[in-house]
């Protein structure tokens, strides 16, 4: 496969609260011609049916691999959803187009599948800002609290946590614990744990890792913006620091942003978070406007302008290549995936619970609010 590598700064936490840079690299794959594109999608819908797949692919990857998923049956959705989807589908091979966690998460909800990603070098900064040695002496230093990890860790760092959560069931989670009266260590993402702080009032410790793509995002350029396209609302996930998230119109998942570009009475939106959701956006949205917040400041350089360089290494030609070799399999050690599992389990029973609560209750828009993209099938 022909394809460059990128240097990729991010921030470095440690269990004492510092942060450093640190250095990671991804691998450009090189754009194929027209007549590549259209070979290689026809060589993977034949493969898919042949090695008995299925592809699930996340919202930020390149827009040819969300259409495959779509046109052959997969599914295109957010890191659980795609678990939930793999795991409820007959398939015996998952091919998971995305960075590796969730690839991991994907093996941990179905460990008897065969789980394959294009590119295994695929992470992300939160996963590798927060390592499982590091993050295991954090919680060892504050055992009165409840251990709540986001979906972008390791294996080896759920297996640690009491919890794990999405961004779209996060702050229902961490209301419930504060509501328990429980302390909550949260890892790894400090803009989205204070948003959770603040809109909860719950008593968090947070590990300082950030999303190098939401982190760069900007207030005072988007508040500029704003004023350029007044009649916009502005959608920010809450992985984006406080200035932006305080400028939006709706916080919320991937999956919550599509809904209320879909459903909210407007015809122009500024959205901050990865621009590879924009293809989804416009698809669910036709004839509505969708403009890329601003990420770098007037004399700042973007390090990721708007879209992960991880994300970006998942190409048709390696998912071509992984469906004929079989190569570029997960493995997760089965001890660590068992403990994992506790924890994600915890999440999809209380979302599933508060899901039939909400039902019970008729309040349909709220469960929408809530639960999109959340909760057991
Ligand atoms: S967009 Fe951010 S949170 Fe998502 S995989 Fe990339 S670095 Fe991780």
């Amino acid at each position: 496969m022909n394809a460059s590598l990128k240097s990729v700064e991010f921030e470095r936490p440690a269990s004492s609260g510092a942060t450093c840079v640190a250095h990671a690299w991804a691998r450009v794959p090189e754009a194929p011609s027209q007549e590549e594109r259209a070979a290689l999608k026809a060589k993977i819908k034949r493969l898919l049916v042949e090695r008995d797949a299925v592809l699930v692919a996340h919202y930020y990857v390149d827009s040819d691999l969300q259409d495959l998923a779509e046109e052959t049956g997969g599914c295109v959705a957010d890191s659980l959803e795609m678990a939930r989807f793999g795991r409820n589908h007959a398939a015996k091979t998952l091919v998971v187009a995305g960075v590796r966690f969730m690839g991991e998460t994907s093996k941990i909800l179905s460990p008897e599948k065969r789980i394959l990603m294009p590119d295994l070098d695929a992470t992300c900064s939160l996963d590798l800002g927060c390592p499982a040695d590091e993050f295991a002496a954090f919680c060892d230093a504050h055992p009165d609290r409840t251990v709540v990890v986001y979906a972008n860790t390791s294996a080896a760092v759920k297996a640690r946590a009491d919890w794990m959560v999405t961004s779209s069931i996060g702050l229902e989670i961490v209301a419930h614990l504060h509501a328990q009266g429980k302390k909550i260590l949260w890892a790894p993402d400090r803009h989205l744990g204070s948003y959770v702080q603040k809109q909860t009032g719950a008593d968090m410790l947070l590990w300082q890792g950030a999303c190098l793509v939401h982190d760069e995002f900007k207030g005072t350029e988007l508040g500029l913006l704003r004023r350029e396209y007044p009649n916009a609302k502005v959608l920010v996930h809450p992985e984006s620091p406080a200035a932006v998230v305080e400028l939006a119109d709706v916080v919320g998942s991937t999956s919550q942003m599509i809904a209320a570009a879909q459903t909210m009475d407007a015809t122009e939106f500024i959205v901050a978070t990865d621009n590879g959701i924009l293809h989804k956006m416009r698809a669910a949205a036709p004839g509505k406007r969708f403009i890329e917040a601003p990420t770098a400041g007037n004399s700042a350089t973007c390090k990721s302008c708007a879209h992960c360089p991880w994300m970006a290494m998942n190409s048709l030609q390696n998912l071509a290549d992984v469906l004929e070799t079989g190569a570029n399999e997960i493995h997760v050690d089965p001890e660590i995936g068992r403990r994992a599992h506790t924890c994600i389990d915890r999440m999809l029973t209380f979302a599933e619970a508060r899901k039939q609560n909400v039902r019970a209750s008729g309040d349909f828009a709220r469960d929408g609010a809530l639960f999109s993209g959340v909760g057991p099938a």
